[in-house]
């Protein structure tokens, strides 16, 4: 407990006031490249480094099992924390046994966007099949106070020039792109065909009809031309294993399936209620001033602090959207593509400065960027050893970075308290609630801020390609794909945010690069009367050998303290993760292979 009871409650900092010194634009325009020379002496940043890399070890000593410290296995007595508290049971259907053209698993934003290519391509027969009971995806589970995003709304929310749609703030909260999903859905005639509340259970070639045979938990036994494994990147709510978890006596649930029956819409039925949150990842950052502002007490279980920065949110100025012209947003996200590339006179610079200076300039700027981050931090907190315990000891961008205006100041509530485990982690619960250092916290509601299982789209289900290989049989000794979206002997079917791949902080920006290719992959099998198209394995071991010659090019993996962004520390693996080439090379891979798709892929015909 690092913090003195009886402080007053302080105002949050006002939006958009500090956000100039501090905040995602001055993150988005901080100079990381190496091109500055660093302004201490190098000693001081060696000093910052070392304390890291203790952090990391502490991390890694309590943690040495990587991700098997979790599970995603939510049956028997964790089944409660993935039932769906935003929907009714189930009303039975009859089962389908129909044919579409293109299936896909999962019905967020991958389907919605690659499903709106497809019909501008003239794909008729789209079927969405989806756990929900409504499209949206990671915005339908995600409904905890506070959820919003923190990337721009006007770069994050698909297709808004398609839909004629202006989001209403500079950044989107849940309601309003769960909305959008739904107008995109609508808009695309996208619910005749779709089943909700149905999960996918197998999905097997039949090389004799060249279709995918379907089958879900409703019975169904559908065939498909296409398959599209669009389950997202983080969808499966994962859990700590901890000791006694299934023996809590109170009230618990995970944030994805946020609980408005226990808590009351607005939390006012947690006024009388002591709660606990264990994580402070980017779901806690944005629900710890909402539970702060209506608990009795609330008790934050931190392992590694989460980097928190403002967010300089703002309503569309009226003016501006009215101003703008058809296309506006495939326009700016070209220009920010663009601007992802560095400029020759910038690049030119950079190729001037000896490799190893570059990387130790970046490196400082980035310890400079933390420290930054550390200024807010005892700006924002009143008590020095509550900010201290608040204060990120890794390189900006090991974690996810989080932006909150509200988040750090909500500790200066005299409910609020910051139980930090200092790397340790929560290890045991009991009936009356978490255990730390051998005391119980007792508590009448347990909230998992804990995350979600990384990038499995695709091997959620019993996939089943030519010759009877499954998809994780294969994937079993290292993953190999095409451009992170074909996998050889498995025509026919796409993974979309999946390994291998380029990730940007904007995922939509990923996803439609994908959705396009994948679009045009399809149409270009219709339209030559193909019936189906499968990566050649030479092509496939291209990517391969592209993803590992990117692979190892900085230590950054090993040297990040432990999280989901380098699999809980687990070792580096040589092809598993994501392609760490840049964005704009992994755009440029992906329309080769549809440039050359007639040398990448093994086409057959009816
Ligand atoms: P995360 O995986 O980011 O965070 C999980 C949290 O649980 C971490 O703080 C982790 O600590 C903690 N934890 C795990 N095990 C224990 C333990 N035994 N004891 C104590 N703490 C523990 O999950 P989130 O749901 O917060 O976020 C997932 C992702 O979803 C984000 O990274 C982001 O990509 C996306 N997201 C985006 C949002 C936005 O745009 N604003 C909002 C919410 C989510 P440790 O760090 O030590 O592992």
């Amino acid at each position: 407990m690092a913090k003195s009871e009886s402080k007053p409650a302080r105002e949050s900092v006002p939006a958009g006031k500090k956000a100039k010194k501090v905040g995602m634009e001055d993150a988005a325009r901080f100079d990381f490249s190496g091109a500055r020379a660093s302004a201490e002496p190098q000693a001081y940043y060696d000093g910052i480094k070392a304390r890291f890399a203790q952090e990391r070890d502490l991390r890694l000593d309590y943690r040495p099992e990587g991700t098997a410290q979790f599970t995603s296995d939510l049956t028997g007595a964790l089944a409660k924390y993935e039932i769906d508290p935003h929907a009714e049971e189930p009303t039975p259907r009859t089962a389908l046994k129909d044919t579409v053209e293109v299936l896909f698993i999962g019905g967020g934003f991958s389907a919605l966007l690659t499903s709106a290519r497809l019909r501008e391509k003239g794909v008729e027969s789209i079927r969405i099949v989806e756990r929900g009971a409504d499209v949206g995806g990671t915005w339908y589970w995600n409904r905890y106070p506070g959820v919003a995003c923190d990337v721009v709304s006007y770069d994050y929310l698909p297709l808004l020039d398609e839909l004629g749609y202006v989001p209403k703030d500079n950044y989107a909260k849940g309601p309003e792109i769960l909305a959008h999903c739904q107008a995109i859905a609508r808009r695309y005639d996208l619910y005749d065909l779709a089943v909700f509340q149905t999960t996918v259970t197998s999905t097997v070639w039949d090389e004799s009809e060249a279709v995918w045979r379907v089958e879900t938990d409703r019975g169904d036994e559908m065939k498909a031309r296409f398959v599209v494994c669009a389950n997202g990147t983080l969808s499966k709510p994962k859990l700590p294993r901890l000791e006694g978890i299934e023996r809590f006596a109170g009230h618990s649930f995970h944030t994805s399936r946020w609980d408005y029956a226990y808590t009351g819409r607005d939390l006012e039925d947690l006024g009388d209620k002591r709660v606990a949150l264990l994580g402070t990842g980017a779901s806690a950052v944005q629900i710890v001033p909402r539970l702060a502002a209506a608990a009795k007490e609330l008790y934050v279980f931190q392992r590694t602090p989460s980097s928190v920065d403002l967010k300089d949110d703002r309503p569309t100025d009226p003016e501006w959207a009215a101003g703008l012209e058809p296309g506006w947003q495939a326009q700016r996200r070209e220009r920010a593509l663009a601007g992802g590339e560095r400029s020759s006179s910038l690049a030119q610079k950079l190729a001037e400065i000896p490799r190893e200076e570059r990387v130790r300039r970046q490196e400082n700027a980035n310890i400079e960027y933390v420290m930054k981050i550390h200024a807010h931090v005892e700006d924002s907190v009143d008590d020095p050893a509550t900010a201290e315990a608040l204060k990120p000891w890794y390189m900006f961008m090991c974690k996810r970075p989080c932006f909150d205006n509200d988040y750090l100041p909500a500790f200066n509530r005299p409910n609020v308290h910051l139980v930090d485990t200092r790397g340790e982690g929560v290890a045991e619960i009991r009936p009356e609630g978490p255990v730390f250092e051998g005391r119980v916290h007792p508590v009448d509601v347990l909230i998992y801020a804990t995350g979600f299982e990384v990038q499995k789209t695709g091997i959620y289900n019993r996939i089943v390609g030519r010759d009877g290989l499954e998809l994780e049989e294969k994937y079993a000794s290292g993953i190999r794909t095409l451009v992170g979206i074909h996998s050889h002997g498995f025509p026919n079917l796409f993974i979309m945010g999946g390994y291998q791949i380029s990730t940007l902080f904007n995922l939509t920006d990923v996803l439609q690069v994908q959705g396009d290719h994948i679009a045009g992959c399809i149409d270009y099998a219709r339209r030559h009367g193909y019936r189906s198209l499968d990566a050649t394995a030479a092509a496939e071991q291209g990517w391969v050998d592209e993803v590992i010659a990117h692979r190892g090019k900085t230590s950054r993996n090993a040297d990040c303290t432990p999280g989901y962004y380098n699999f809980e520390g687990e070792e580096q693996r040589r092809q598993d993760g994501n392609y760490n080439g840049s964005f704009p090379r992994y755009i440029a891979h992906v329309d080769d292979v549809l440039e050359r798709i007639e040398e990448c892929f093994r086409f057959e015909s009816d």
